[in-house]
């Protein structure tokens, strides 16, 4: 059974890590693809910005930094063809490169202008510009590349990037325009590119549909196998409770059957035959043994008559101190001679609808208990009072207590607590289920409070 539960366990979990890893490979796919769409889009955007720019403003956006690099330019052309030797050389080239790539960064107005444009048509207009180097070559008597890359490295080993703001994102960059630039000095060649900061906010508002129906459906997913787990527990518990009622009953079945049968072979012996005052004895306690036996087999079919029909009462209108009082002293008389029983009622005159019949067997359930489950001399205190929320009897004995687990469930149908031997208090586990079943019957409820060698409290609770 261990085993059962382990890999209804294991096979639930597995289930719901796979159910997770296919959303998160589905959402993964939707992210990525919405992030290509946003590329694409924004692709297509720039480029029809790009249009508008140079149709409408006549420009291509570099003017200011064009103006300012031929200017520049002029110099650094003749300072590099005067350089001494290959360290001069070297360093002009640093400084060009340098010049340049600031220059392309700070002076472009192609941003400002995208920016604009995008903001008139409500679109995202957050983005950083990055510009990558690909050529730089000074023409002065002839020709000194100053970054080459298709050649080789001549400066700087790697592509010079010039990036304005934060930092870029790997590939989410969007190639706006390849550009070249030439005067009578130099020869460039670079790339212009967009990256959309707020993209990730952007896509991630695009997919929340998504996204929450996927978490919404693990959490479906993970809730009924929660729910189904606890159900097949609650059905393993059950069936154990019943396998241990059978055996209780089988137990207590026989002792009533034995005696009688012991009996009834004493009566076929010729010396008791003879006393007629042996017969009686006998006969009464065959007697007694088939109420007893009787009484159970009555309370199983109860049992399992509620169990089919909502059973019906027979109220009347019961004064219920008086009720209690008829009960206490009979059962004073009967089982629970030995008991020392306090009545502590505050119920005068007050009448209920109660059923005779039904509320006597709750209350003398609770009683026989209270003497049952007590390892010393029983004094039991049967209280009774009327609060605003009804009508209250409490039963509290000094008996050895019922532990926390078992109080969650001594009110269910064969439960009985393991605790100790089990043999030494017999039953059936029906009692309090009965008791339960009673006031519930009557509107009303019960419930328990106990420490463990000390005593129990019953109490039950009848609206008025
Ligand atoms: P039964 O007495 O036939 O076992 P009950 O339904 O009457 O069945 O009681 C269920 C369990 O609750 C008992 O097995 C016992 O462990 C515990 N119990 C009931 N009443 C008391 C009590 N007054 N004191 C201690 N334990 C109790």
């Amino acid at each position: 059974m261990m085993r059962k539960r382990n890999s209804v366990l294991i096979l639930g979990i597995a289930s719901i890590i796979i159910l997770a890893s296919v959303q998160v490979i589905i959402v993964g796919g939707i992210w990525n693809q919405k992030n290509e769409m946003f590329g694409l889009r924004y692709t297509m955007r720039s480029q029809e910005a790009l249009y508008f720019i140079n149709r409408r403003l006549g420009s291509d956006g570099f003017d200011t930094v064009r103006y300012v690099l031929s200017k520049y330019s002029e110099q650094a052309a003749r300072e590099l063809s005067d350089a001494q030797d290959s360290a001069a050389l070297y360093n002009k080239k640093q400084e060009i490169l340098k010049y340049f790539t600031i220059a392309l960064d700070k002076e472009q107005d192609l941003s400002a202008m995208l920016a604009a444009y995008f903001e008139r048509r409500g679109w995202e207009k957050n983005f950083v510009h990055s510009i990558v180097i690909n050529d730089l070559e000074f023409i002065a008597s002839d020709t000194i590349p100053v970054v080459h890359r298709r050649t080789g490295p001549a400066i700087s080993g790697k592509e010079t990037k010039v990036k304005a703001g934060q930092d870029e994102e790997n590939g989410s960059k969007i190639l706006v325009v390849p550009k070249v630039m030439e005067d009578n000095n130099y020869r460039l060649m670079f790339d212009y590119y967009i990256d959309f900061s707020d993209k990730q906010q952007y896509i991630l508002r695009e997919s929340a549909a998504t996204l929450l129906l996927s978490i919404f459906s693990i959490i479906v997913v993970v809730t009924i196998f929660i729910i189904t787990y606890r159900n097949l527990m609650e059905e393993k518990r059950l069936s154990n409770l019943k396998t241990d009622f059978i055996n209780n009953m089988t137990h207590e079945l026989k002792t009533p059957l034995s005696t009688i049968t012991v009996a009834g072979k004493t009566l076929e012996m010729p010396l008791i035959r003879s006393n007629d005052e042996k017969i009686v004895e006998t006969a009464r306690l065959i007697g007694k043994q088939s109420i007893h036996l009787n009484q159970l087999i009555n309370m199983i079919l109860e049992i399992s008559m509620w169990e089919r029909t909502q059973f019906e009462l027979e109220k009347k209108n019961i004064d219920i101190e008086e009720l209690m009082d008829d009960i206490v002293e009979s059962f004073r008389t009967g089982g629970g001679n030995n008991a020392q029983i306090i009545k502590k009622y505050d119920l005068k005159g007050i009448k209920a609808e109660l059923d005779v019949v039904y509320f006597t067997t709750m209350l003398n359930n609770l009683l026989s208990n209270a003497v049952k489950y007590s390892d010393k001399q029983p004094v039991i205190e049967v209280e009774g009072f009327r609060s605003e929320e009804g009508i209250f009897i409490k039963v509290t004995d000094n008996g050895i207590g019922i532990n926390k687990n078992d109080q969650k469930h001594i009110f269910d149908k064969f439960y009985r607590a393991h605790t100790g031997n089990i043999h030494k208090f017999k039953g059936l586990g029906l009692g309090l289920y009965y008791v339960k079943k009673i006031a519930e019957a009557h509107g009303g409820d019960v419930s328990v409070n106990s420490k463990p060698g000390k005593g129990s409290t019953f109490t039950i609770n009848i609206p008025y």
